[in-house]
Order: C-alpha cells, then sequence, then structure tokens
C-alpha cells in the first residue's frame, strides 16, 4: 500500500452553514501537549469552562457544560435524558432541524406533535397554544431557536411562557444563534438548550455545550425507565463533569482546549458587542444584495443575522456558482436543503468569519461569478452600499 501524503487543508473562507472560520489562538490551543482527562490541570480548566458557558448562555444552571459530540449530540442528550416512552412531545418544525428534533424524539418512544411553518418562516406563540391545548399532558415543548436551513429565528419569550403555563419544559436549539445573536436562557426560562461549537462560537466541530435547570434535573432523576443512552445519561455525566470526577469516558483533551481558547475570544469582545457586529455584518450583506437586485428568502423582521438565505436568480446555476467560489476563491457557501434545494445559497456570517472584509470579499467574488452566469451585475454598486 502507497501511504498517503500528509493531508494539507487550504485556507478556505467558510461562508457557509458551519463550520466557520476558526481564530488563530484556538487552533494553537489544541496543539498543546495532551494531558490526562483527570490532570488536577485539566480539571481546572473544566471548571472554568463551565464558568465561561454559564456566562455564554446567560444562565446560572449548575448543570452546564460540553457534551463530547457535535451538536446533534446536544440534541440526543436533552432528548434521552428529559423524555420517556409515551410521553407527550411539542417539536415546531420549520426546517432541517426541527424534523431532526421530531426523529430523535420518536427513537425516545415520545408522542410528537409536529408544529409545522413553512420552510423561512417561524414558528408562532398561537400555533404553539394551538398545539397545547390538543394535547392532553405535554411534557416537552421543542424549537429551533435560529433554523440554520432556513435562516429563520424563532422568538422564544412567548412560547416559552405558554409552554410553562401548560406545565411543560421547554427546549431550545441554539446551534447556531449562540455566539451570534442574544440568547438567555435564564431570562426566557429555559429548561434545557443545546449549542455547537463551530458555529458562532468560531471552534472546530466536537462539543456541544449544553444546559439543563433544576426543573429539568429534577425530570431528569425522577425517570421510572434508564436512560437507553449510556454514554449521554446525566445522571452518569454529572458524576464526571461534577465535583466527583468519577470516570466516565475519557473527554476529548483538545477539543476542550479549543472551546476555552474559544469562549475566551467572546467573552473578551463581550456579547452584546459580537451581537452587533453580527447584525450589522448581515444588514451591509443584505443592502449589497439588494442593490444587485437580489433578496433573503426568510420571512422579513425574523431573518438571522448569522445565515442569509439569498435566493437564486432565474436561470443561474446554483451548484456551480458554489463550485466555481470554491474551487477558484477559496469561499465556500451551502446549499439549500429539502423544498429550498436549488432555491437558495446559504450564506453565512458566523463568529470569526462575520467581519466587513469578509462582506466585500464575498461580494466580489460572487458578482464576477454571477457576470459569467450571464447576469448583468453591478459590483461599484454592491460594495458601494456595504459602505
Ligand atoms: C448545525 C446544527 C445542528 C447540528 O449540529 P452538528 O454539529 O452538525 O451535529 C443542530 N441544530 C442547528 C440549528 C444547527 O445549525
Amino acid at each position: 500500500m502507497q501511504i498517503a501524503p500528509a493531508f494539507k487543508a487550504p485556507p478556505r473562507l467558510l461562508m457557509g452553514p458551519g463550520p466557520s472560520n476558526t481564530a488563530a489562538e484556538v487552533l494553537s490551543a489544541m496543539s498543546q501537549p495532551v494531558v490526562g482527562h483527570l490532570d488536577p490541570v485539566f480539571v481546572k480548566m473544566m471548571e472554568e469552562l463551565k464558568t465561561m458557558l454559564r456566562a455564554v448562555f446567560l444562565t446560572s444552571n449548575e448543570m452546564t457544560f460540553p457534551i463530547s459530540g457535535t451538536g446533534s449530540a446536544g440534541m440526543e442528550f436533552c432528548f434521552v435524558n428529559l423524555v420517556e416512552p409515551g410521553d407527550e412531545v411539542i417539536v415546531g418544525v420549520n426546517g432541517v432541524f426541527g424534523t431532526r428534533m421530531v426523529d430523535v424524539a420518536e427513537r425516545c418512544g415520545a408522542r410528537v406533535t409536529k408544529v409545522e411553518s413553512g420552510w423561512g418562516n417561524i414558528i408562532t406563540p398561537q400555533q404553539i397554544s394551538e398545539a397545547l391545548r390538543q394535547v392532553s399532558k405535554p411534557k416537552l415543548v421543542a424549537i429551533v431557536h435560529a433554523e440554520t436551513s432556513t435562516g429563520a429565528l424563532t422568538p422564544v419569550e412567548e412560547i416559552s411562557k405558554l409552554t410553562h403555563d401548560a406545565g411543560a419544559l421547554l427546549l431550545l436549539d441554539t446551534v447556531t444563534s449562540l455566539g451570534g445573536c442574544p440568547v438567555r436562557i435564564d431570562e426566557w426560562n429555559v429548561d434545557a438548550v443545546y449549542s455547537g461549537t463551530q458555529k458562532c462560537l468560531s471552534c472546530p466541530p466536537g462539543l456541544a455545550p449544553v444546559s439543563l435547570n433544576a426543573r429539568a434535573m429534577e425530570v431528569a432523576r425522577r425517570r421510572r425507565t434508564t436512560v437507553q443512552s449510556w454514554y449521554l445519561d446525566v445522571n452518569l455525566l454529572a458524576s464526571y463533569w461534577g465535583q466527583e470526577r468519577v470516570y466516565h469516558h475519557t473527554a476529548p483533551i483538545s477539543m476542550n482546549y479549543a472551546l476555552h481558547a474559544a469562549l475566551r475570544l467572546v467573552l473578551e469582545e463581550g456579547l452584546e458587542n459580537r451581537w452587533r457586529r453580527h447584525k450589522q455584518n448581515h444588514l451591509a450583506l443584505k443592502s449589497a444584495l439588494g442593490a444587485i437586485g437580489l433578496d433573503i428568502v426568510s420571512q422579513e423582521g425574523h431573518q438571522l443575522w448569522q445565515l442569509n438565505a439569498v435566493r437564486v436568480p432565474q436561470d443561474v446555476d446554483e451548484a456551480g456558482v458554489r463550485k466555481r467560489l470554491l474551487n477558484d476563491f477559496n469561499i465556500e457557501v451551502g446549499a439549500g436543503l429539502g423544498p429550498l434545494k436549488g432555491k437558495i445559497w446559504r450564506v453565512g456570517l458566523m463568529g470569526e468569519t462575520s467581519t466587513r472584509e469578509n462582506v466585500r470579499l464575498f461580494l466580489s467574488a460572487f458578482c464576477q461569478v454571477l457576470n459569467e452566469c450571464g447576469r448583468k451585475t453591478d459590483v461599484k454598486a454592491a460594495l458601494a452600499a456595504v459602505e
């Protein structure tokens, strides 16, 4: 067998639905020596991670830590711990990730009621209120905050109130929202939340920050049945991430270094500043798109700052444009999924990637590629609109 040459990653500008670009500090943190997962220096770092995650989630929940796995592992963690066979669960479905939640909840034996909106639209409090009335004993309402597949941001506060009035728990997916727009776990009274590292936290994929409040922990402790996943059982994980430090699984050491470095950068910038940066770069891109006759398909007033669902003009080869951007400009943008396949490009401005410079780089390349497809796109007008 011929051994493959050493792998060399090209310097891509990651403007898709994640991963986003990673700061040099984060990559260099990962290249430090590996220590043991029960080494006192690692244990101290775990405590700092928990503290920083609480600051980023805006929560005081004791049970706040990173799951070893990507965002989807965070999703499974929440469902397997909170749902038992026969439980009634309401899931908002307005894109890929709500659809995935339904799949995960059903695998836990839940009786799922889907609350569906068109892809690109939000889930409304009225829809949740109707579903809560239909279900006899709702245990959990699960919502995707920022739907990365469509670019829509569902407001949480009113849904949270309705959920609690009905005696249910609220589970929130903040994989794309955390670090890119306001996420206020305690203020919004969210009982269980999960996120991922590779979107607006700008850390490589591999960990899923989660947080459960006292109410959710009580539900997990008082289960009639054991959690069907040994790996994701919060009662076992609590013994490693809590004070006992009992071996459960070997923590992915270097990934935790990376998250520590990434969270430091988030907090050094400040949440408000970081949110504002995401907002301003989204608005700059949006006005540039307007200047060249393009628009964002997601519901007006609820468009994500970190993920722009740009409508593909008629007669333009959607996949061809992405391919040329990647091969000739080193820029990655995402394709549409499900009903939006072929209809949108997903242009991410997440974390480190969200800069004015990157908006300009993208527009210059994008306009050039569109013009090669036979459109007459005014690059100057687009760049002028960025200001
Ligand atoms: C990316 C994403 C996920 C899944 O995360 P993975 O890291 O791909 O497992 C879940 N929910 C949302 C909203 C996402 O954007």
